[in-house]
């Protein structure tokens, strides 16, 4: 009688690896790896020092359902329900963008800015989605308040677990809201922080499958990807302190249109910075003589 074949630790990687990469998975090893990680509730390394181990029954099974979710282009954090952020695991679901690294090169810079000036800031965090910005802010600035919107009443679930895993959720409120609708005006915020959709409508379909997979309504900036920056700039000034922040995550080509959209709203100092790729990717707005103006030329230098 043949013996049946034994699936090892090695074997299914090996295979997967193959799978993944006639399927287009841009990292075919690792996210094989990173998921059989998640089935056998191990690190990384331990898949190495174990490359002999058989697979169970069950952690076979387990394994083919996510590998066959990844060969079809779904997000890797989308299967594995959580993605890192800052110094924390954000929960994640297909109503939340992906957190992404360049997101967090814009809080490191706001937490930064807002430690300068004491950090007991209030802040207020347009189109939340899994809260990653406001929750990373409000944890590594233990004085701040915060409030967090988003059209996506889905995604407001998502944000709140978030604040509550972190454990920010008594310093942070979560309003549904299109951009400022629902926003109380008797409040002012001293930061107004906003990575909105910024994709022009057009190159959505040109995107990587994967991220054609995050929701629409988290990427479709309108015809030229600038309607938000547009909308926000427009009311900010009702929503802010007369010395307040605007903070925004752009698209790679959009930092000098998103700083003039700052200045005519009267933000005349503007910064624009860039990410590890070496792209535009945030814009800083203050208004001159504010606390922050000269905050931003100091980042600059
Ligand atoms: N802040 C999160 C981050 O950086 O990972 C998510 C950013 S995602 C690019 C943009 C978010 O804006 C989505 O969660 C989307 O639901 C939300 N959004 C889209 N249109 C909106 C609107 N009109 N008002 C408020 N939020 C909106
Ligand atoms: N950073 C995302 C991407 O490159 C876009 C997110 C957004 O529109 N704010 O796909």
């Amino acid at each position: 009688m043949e013996s049946k074949l034994v699936w090892t630790i090695m074997k299914v990687l090996n295979w997967t690896k193959q799978y993944f990469a006639k399927k287009g998975v841009e990292n075919p090893r690792l996210d094989a790896e990173i998921l059989l990680c998640a089935v056998l509730a191990c690190e990384r390394i331990n898949l190495y020092v174990d490359f002999e181990r058989p697979l169970s029954d069950e952690e076979l099974a387990r394994f083919r359902g996510y590998v066959l979710r990844r060969g079809d282009q779904e997000p890797l954090a989308y299967i594995l329900g959580e993605k890192g952020f800052m110094r924390n695991s954000f929960k994640v679901n297909r109503a939340t963008l992906v957190p992404r690294p360049e997101t967090e090169l814009l809080v490191e810079n706001i937490i930064h800015l807002a430690e300068q000036v004491g950090g007991d800031v209030k802040i207020l965090d347009i189109g939340t989605g899994s809260g990653a910005i406001i929750v990373s802010l409000l944890d590594y600035l233990p004085q701040a308040k915060g409030v967090g919107v988003d059209i996506s009443l889905e995604a407001l679930t998502v944000a709140r677990d978030n604040a509550q895993r972190i454990g920010v959720l008594d310093r942070c409120g979560f309003i549904r809201s299109d951009v400022f609708s629902k926003v109380p005006m008797d409040k002012k915020f001293d930061i107004i922080v906003s990575n909105p959709p910024y994709i022009p409508a057009a190159d959505i379909a040109g995107l990587a499958q994967d991220v054609q997979q995050e929701p629409r309504g988290a990427l479709d900036g309108g015809v030229d990807g600038l309607d938000f920056y547009r909308r926000i700039t427009a009311e900010a000034a009702d929503h802010l302190v007369e010395d307040g922040l605007l903070a925004f995550e752009i698209g790679y080509d959009q930092g000098e249109a998103v700083a003039a959209l700052c200045r005519e709203a009267g933000f005349s100092r503007t910064i624009v910075l860039k990410d590890y790729a070496e792209l535009d990717r945030m814009v800083f707005g203050a208004k001159e003589g504010g606390k922050y103006a000269d905050l931003l030329l100091e980042i600059t230098k």
